[in-house]
């Protein structure tokens, strides 16, 4: 084990990551985030974000986070890769962080891991996934252009990326399990207005079909059990997002959904643990939000190590 220690150690280089790290940097504490595979997280799949302000013609996913990375390391914030398996408390000044390749001590920790697409769980799914089942429309809609594709789900992200896809394909399928649509509503007034997008009501899929690449979703509707065969060429999953916190089990308080438990200055049950971002247990998970967990969470982490 190297046995620098750290004031701040950040999990996870999405937007509440990078602001943690920006404003940990700028306050000159010694900050290395880690991030998992690469920078972003959930944002970069959005090809256009108009609801973080600022941006007066919107902004993309992609582009942000670049523009956040590059803040945050004019600043000396320290970038690595990483994946974060385990902590624990070493004293009470010192935090110990195991991950996929080595141990790193800190003084506080600041999780901002984020979350991850559920998936469906309907046979196929799995078999036919880069082969048709996507749940990134800027990834892979390219592939469908002038084709047949269904999109599941009814809030914000179905919503954002059936419009997406609407500019692409030839038809857009929306397949819903109630009559109302959970996303904001000018999302709902474009995809009304939208000439090729489609609503499939009270409905869910079954079962996705085809051999080598995805030929047709076998539906079910849930108020008078009748199934439907829709032929379509993509499948593009939206059905929520599920926390990256299935490491901290057993060792921070969770809620029932696996979101991590913070007070208002994003305090965790562990005291020097921080968490911010989309993997905090709240009520609204947006760009704007994360960024202001980041900064609470770096003030506070801040705040904390000066007084133990
Ligand atoms: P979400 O808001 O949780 O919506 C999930 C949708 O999937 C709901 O319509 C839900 O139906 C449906 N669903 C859930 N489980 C299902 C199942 N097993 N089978 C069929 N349908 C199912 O998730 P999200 O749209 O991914 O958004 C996640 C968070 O990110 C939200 O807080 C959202 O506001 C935010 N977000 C914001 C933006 C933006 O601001 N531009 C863009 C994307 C995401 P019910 O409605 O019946 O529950």
């Amino acid at each position: 084990m190297n046995n620098h220690i750290y004031d701040i150690i950040i999990v996870g280089g999405g937007p509440a990551g990078l602001t943690a790290g920006l404003y940990a940097s700028r306050a000159r504490l010694s900050t290395l985030l880690l991030e998992k595979i690469a920078l972003g997280g959930q944002v970069t799949k959005s090809e256009r974000i108009e609801n973080y302000p600022g941006f007066e013609d919107s902004i993309s996913g992609f582009q942000l986070i670049q523009n956040m990375e590059k803040q945050s390391r004019g600043f000396g914030l320290q970038v690595e890769t990483g994946t974060a398996q385990y902590i624990s408390s070493v004293d009470k000044h010192t935090k110990l962080l195991k991950t996929n390749d080595r141990e790193l001590l800190c003084k506080a920790l600041i999780i901002a891991t984020g979350s991850e697409p559920n998936k469906l769980g309907v046979e196929g799914e799995d078999k036919l996934l880069g082969r048709g089942v996507s749940y990134c429309a800027t990834c892979d809609g390219a592939f469908f252009r002038d084709k047949e594709v269904a999109v599941i789900g009814g809030g914000d992200a179905a919503l954002e990326e059936a419009l997406f896809l609407s500019r692409l394909v030839k038809k857009v399928h929306i397949i819903h399990r109630r009559d109302q649509l959970r996303a904001i509503k000018i999302l709902q007034e474009r995809a009304f207005a939208s000439k090729n997008i489609e609503f499939v009501w009270n409905t869910v899929p079954d079962k996705i079909q085809g051999e080598e690449a995805v030929e047709s979703l076998l539906l079910k509707n849930v108020k008078n059990h009748n199934m439907l065969s829709l032929k379509v060429d993509g499948v593009f999953v939206y059905v929520g997002l599920k926390p990256n916190t299935k490491w901290l089990k057993n060792v921070l308080s969770l809620t029932e959904q696996g979101f991590i438990q913070t007070d208002d200055n994003m305090q965790t049950s562990i005291p020097g643990v921080f968490a911010a971002g989309d993997v905090r247990n709240k009520l609204l998970r947006q760009i704007a939000t994360a960024v202001g967990d980041g900064s609470t969470a770096a003030f506070a982490a801040e705040k904390y190590i000066n007084s133990v």
